[in-house]
């Protein structure tokens, strides 16, 4: 089985992409963190995509479709992509990679764009186990430190109200386009987000089965 998830970010993709990941048995590949990754560790490409994911743009997409089929190439079973693609041009060299058949299903998780901003300028993220916390709607119990595993909370640097709201608007400029595109293919489902984590889980699993 070959997924994707759509949505805008703050939508809950990262948070519905490791859970479905466990469910279903597939690898959980982030392009986010994947740059994250490279960024932490100081690599050409961690540096170049830092250059854009500070600014909430998107990193250029012959360096993001490189990385993300190297990624692809290195496993032998199925895979949920979680931030990828996110571009036409991203989704054509996706579906071109894994011949005639390209990815099975994408899953769109629709969120307002309101509810989004709402979200992404609250958001917390645990450093340790990536856990997500809101300052106002759903806070840890103890301040600053994650419910789960006690790891240290902290603000992502693209989660700043001006940059979330970038983030926003290229998301509907470049990426919320591929929804139909997908939808023209027969390969999109459609699920509402605004709703507990478990049960957009539930709901997507359902559609899947
Ligand atoms: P995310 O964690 O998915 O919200 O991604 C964080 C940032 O990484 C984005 O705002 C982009 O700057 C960059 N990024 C992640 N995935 C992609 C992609 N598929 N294409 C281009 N840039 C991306």
């Amino acid at each position: 089985m070959r997924l994707i998830l759509l949505g805008a970010p703050g939508s809950g993709k990262g948070t519905q992409a490791e859970r479905l990941a466990e469910a279903k048995g597939l690898v959980h590949i982030s392009s986010g963190d994947l740059f994250r990754k490279a960024e932490k560790e100081g690599t050409e490409l961690g540096k170049l995509a830092k250059s854009y994911m500070e600014k909430g743009l998107l990193v250029p997409d012959e360096v993001t479709i490189k990385m993300i089929l190297e990624r692809i190439s290195e496993i032998d079973q199925g895979f949920m992509l979680d931030g990828f693609p996110r571009t036409l041009e991203q989704a054509q060299a996706l579906d071109k990679a894994l011949n005639k058949d390209g990815i099975d299903k994408a899953i769109y998780i629709d969120v307002s764009r309101e509810e989004l901003l709402r979200r992404l300028s609250g958001r917390w993220i645990c450093k340790q186990c990536q856990a997500p916390y809101h300052m106002v709607s759903s806070p840890p119990k103890i301040a600053g430190r994650c419910d789960v595993c006690g790891g240290e909370l902290y603000q992502r640097a693209d989660d700043t109200r001006e940059t979330a709201q970038k983030r926003l608007e290229v998301y509907f400029e470049q990426t919320a386009p591929l929804i139909d595109y997908y939808k023209e293919s027969g390969r999109l489902l459609e699920v509402e987000g605004e709703r507990s984590i478990e049960e957009v889980k539930e709901n997507i699993l359902k559609l899947l089965s």
